[in-house]
């Protein structure tokens, strides 16, 4: 919590500062109050732009965190200041938590003196403008140099909301803070406050049955908008939707699923995978008629009768992804794809693209347009369905359900709608 600003010298910024600002919260300046600092938003893409304010104080102490080389974590939401061996993560909390005035007496925390600066003691810290008990956990390691402590947040993880003249509003989230045993290098310090959090949110869940999560960083990417042309005459429909085709297709958008962006992935993929024994039969059949059809097909001979069989062997030991490619090349025309990739996504099918562990996509790579795409989403939906240590996936992590990468993976997901819909409408 920031310290009330009454008696303090009154707190003025220079051109610069501003700028140092900006870039680091990614907001505009927009004016200064009394009190507070209004931003707006860059690029709000079409949302209604709240303008988020930060009260005066937090801000002067932002900017000297900024100073000393404090910054934004990059795969999560929170800060990290090597300076002071210091990281705070936003968190995310679950319904009921123990942790109640009620219930203070009941717990005890592991607690030692220590050389840092803490901002209340365990359970309770008081917010005095709005007569409120905030919980505050502490605990020390056994050689006293470490806490971590979830409390109201520093001036660092301000929560961007907009000015509320009437100031009845919350202005604090609760986070998660680790205090290293003073300066410390920045990627050790990422590394041990994340190692840290990871087993004291687990414990506080396993043991005391209290849910906290790391928030990912979540950015709102500027090429979110669908790619595919929207129809202004609504008709009477004629594309007959199998019944787990319909739910498979609608879930995705259902708004109880927003945010769970790797379900509405393999939601999309279940829909190819529903077509694809339709698909691989009906390549199966066309390559036989062909072989049947050919001018040296000889009935009488035991090598043409082979040459069928074999063909059939083969198509019968296609793989998984074999069969993809060949339903992306039935029923997917190449000029859908064509279109589809015209389109930047900012490079996310590229080699700098946010999705490790996938094949890119090259226009101009000379393989099929299809045959690349088949690649890339089964490699994806391997990263999505598969365990770590399966072996057949070993050189590819799993790709987790809300994670830097699971939210980033609009682009992919609308491939994959694309996919879904063309071979919806060909499989009629
Ligand atoms: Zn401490």
């Amino acid at each position: 919590m920031s310290e009330a600003t009454e008696g303090i010298q009154p707190i003025s910024f220079d051109a610069d500062d501003i700028s140092r600002i900006e870039r680091v919260l990614g907001l505009r300046h927009l004016h200064t109050l009394k009190d507070y600092v209004i931003f707006e938003h860059v690029d709000a893409g079409g949302i209604r732009k709240l303008r988020p304010a930060i009260p005066l104080d937090s801000t002067y102490e932002i900017l000297q965190a900024i100073a000393r080389g404090a910054e934004k974590m990059e795969e999560y939401e929170g800060w990290i200041d090597p300076g002071k061996g210091f990281a705070e993560f936003e968190i995310g909390q679950g319904a009921s938590s123990p942790f109640t005035s009620r219930n203070a007496d009941r717990f005890n925390f592991e607690n030692r003196p220590c050389s840092h600066t803490h901002k209340g003691e365990p359970p309770f810290v008081h917010d005095k403008d709005r007569n409120f008990m905030h919980p505050l956990i502490r605990v020390t390691s056994g050689d006293s140099s470490t806490c971590i402590e979830i409390s109201p947040n520093s001036a660092l993880c301000t929560p961007l909301l907009p000015w509320d003249s009437d100031s009845r509003q919350v202005r604090s989230q609760t986070t998660l803070k680790i205090f290293l045993d003073g300066e410390t290098e920045k990627s050790e310090l990422l590394r041990r406050s994340r190692e840290l959090a990871n087993s004291f949110i687990f414990e506080l869940n396993a043991r005391h049955g209290v849910l906290y999560s790391l928030r990912p960083k979540w950015e709102r990417p500027s090429y979110r908008r669908r790619t595919t042309a929207v129809s202004n005459a609504v008709r009477f429909p004629k594309t007959p939707v199998p019944d787990n085709v319909a739910t498979l297709f609608s879930i995705p958008n259902d708004f109880a699923m927003r945010g769970n962006h790797t379900l509405s992935y393999l939601s999309y993929y279940q829909i190819l995978e529903h077509y694809l024994p339709i698909a691989h039969r009906r390549e199966a059949v066309k390559k036989v008629r062909r072989l049947l059809r050919s001018l040296d097909f000889d009935e009488e001979k035991d090598s043409s009768i082979l040459q069928i069989l074999s063909s059939v062997e083969r198509s019968h030991g296609a793989s998984e992804s074999d069969q993809l490619r060949t339903l992306i090349e039935e029923c997917v025309p190449e000029i859908r794809l064509q279109e589809f990739f015209s389109f930047d996504y900012g490079g996310h099918f590229g080699k700098q693209g946010p999705i490790s562990g996938v094949p890119v996509i090259h226009s101009k790579s000379g393989e099929s347009l299809a045959s690349q795409v088949a690649k890339r989403v089964y490699a994806l939906r391997n990263r999505i369905v598969h365990a770590k240590d399966d072996v057949r996936y070993a050189e590819s992590k799993v790709l987790l359900p809300v994670s830097y990468e699971a939210l980033r993976l609009y682009p992919d997901i609308e491939l994959l709608r694309v996919l879904a819909i063309e071979v919806i409408v060909s499989n009629r």
